[in-house]
């Protein structure tokens, strides 16, 4: 299959890869768009799409499925092309100054620029350990839709803000909602732990599963006080294992270029060392870095309109206003 041409590829469909998108076409810049996800959206579409986000500017709250929509939605006129189900293998370097990327389907892609918004990097959920039986029969890790868990008794177990917040959010939703964390300290923003504490939600700490019962779906589980060991069964028929994620840079660390721990460096162009490859959100790291989606997109703006002076020197930086006025 002939490899595809574009101006930039943007490794990563994440909120900083798909403002990315609209970014390079704002700029006259055709892009392929390669997330190893089947949907875009990154950690927002995987991990939390029904929970509200307060820090984006210009919406007091905005679900983060919407957001997302709305972001595919500010790309698409440009009608960046989706290699989406592709995870990024390969990066080579040509004399000429180009690159090509080679993804794990074998689907290559020429590319005068690269932007890597790889976030977290591939990432999978931590396991509720010896409950495999019960995956996808009453136990999930992500809560993808809140209207699966209508009328349902739900035990969530966690106490970071994935857990926090679907306590938060299903309640009115679940008949019933208890949600046990094995500390008394949780993970989570103070704000929704108050929430919490003031909610119907019945929180027990210093908590954890002993064992999932049930004929093929989950009926009851058994947890004990991992202080006294006392047990106590709850009849429940959903468990919502929010017991965070493992995440791993995965083909990105043996590409050339340098990384710290788990984050790539970059200047203040977002640059790596590599001059055409650049990235943005959560994946960079310099003095100062805060990773949230808004401190990406701007990011993303940057690296962009860096990258559209690489791929041609006499463009200007600044890209001029969007407003056109
Ligand atoms: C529970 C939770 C709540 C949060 N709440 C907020 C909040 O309220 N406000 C806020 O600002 N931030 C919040 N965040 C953080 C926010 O989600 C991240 O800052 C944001 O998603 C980073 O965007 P990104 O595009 O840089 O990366 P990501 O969203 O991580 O997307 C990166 C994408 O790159 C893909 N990828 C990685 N490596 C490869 C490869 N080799 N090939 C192909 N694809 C690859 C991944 O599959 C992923 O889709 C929250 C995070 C979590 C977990």
């Amino acid at each position: 299959m002939d490899p595809l041409e574009v101006d930039l590829s943007i490794i990563g469909a994440g909120p900083a890869g798909l403002y990315a998108a609209y970014y390079a076409g704002f700029r006259g810049l055709s892009t392929a768009l390669i997330d190893s996800l089947p949907e875009p959206g990154g950690q927002v579409a995987a991990l939390y799409p029904e929970k509200l986000i307060f820090d984006v500017a210009g919406f007091p709250a905005i679900k983060g499925q919407e957001l997302i929509e709305r972001c595919v939605q500010q790309a698409a006129p440009y009608h960046p092309r989706y290699l989406l189900g592709n995870r990024a293998e390969d990066l080579t370097a040509h004399d000429d100054g180009s690159f090509t990327i080679r993804t794990h389907r074998d689907v290559e892609v020429r590319t005068k620029a690269v932007l890597i918004t790889g976030g977290i990097g591939t990432f999978t959920p931590r396991p509720l350990p010896d409950a495999e039986a019960y995956e996808g029969q009453g136990l999930v890790y992500f809560v993808r839709e809140l209207e699966t868990m209508r009328d349902r008794e739900v035990l969530i177990v966690g106490g970071g803000d994935s857990a926090c917040d679907w306590a938060l959010n299903l309640e009115g939703i679940a008949s019933s909602i208890t949600l046990i964390h094995r500390r008394d300290r949780f993970r989570a923003h103070e704000d929704s732990v108050s929430k919490l504490m003031d909610s119907s939600v019945r929180v027990m700490t210093f908590t954890e599963v002993a064992r999932i019962e049930g004929r093929d779906v989950v009926e009851r589980v058994t947890v004990f006080d991992n202080r006294s060991e006392e047990r106590e069964i709850l009849e429940v028929n959903k468990v919502v294992a929010a017991l965070g994620f493992k995440s791993d840079l995965g083909p990105l660390k043996s590409w050339d270029v340098k990384i710290d721990g788990r984050h790539v460096l970059v200047d203040t162009r977002m640059q790596t060392n590599i001059p055409g490859v650049f990235a943005a959100g959560d994946i960079t790291e310099y003095e100062g870095k805060v990773r949230l989606i808004s401190v990406g997109f701007g990011e993303a703006a940057t690296a962009v309109n860096n990258a559209a002076v690489h791929i041609d020197p006499d463009a200007r930086v600044f890209p001029g206003h969007s407003s056109g006025g």
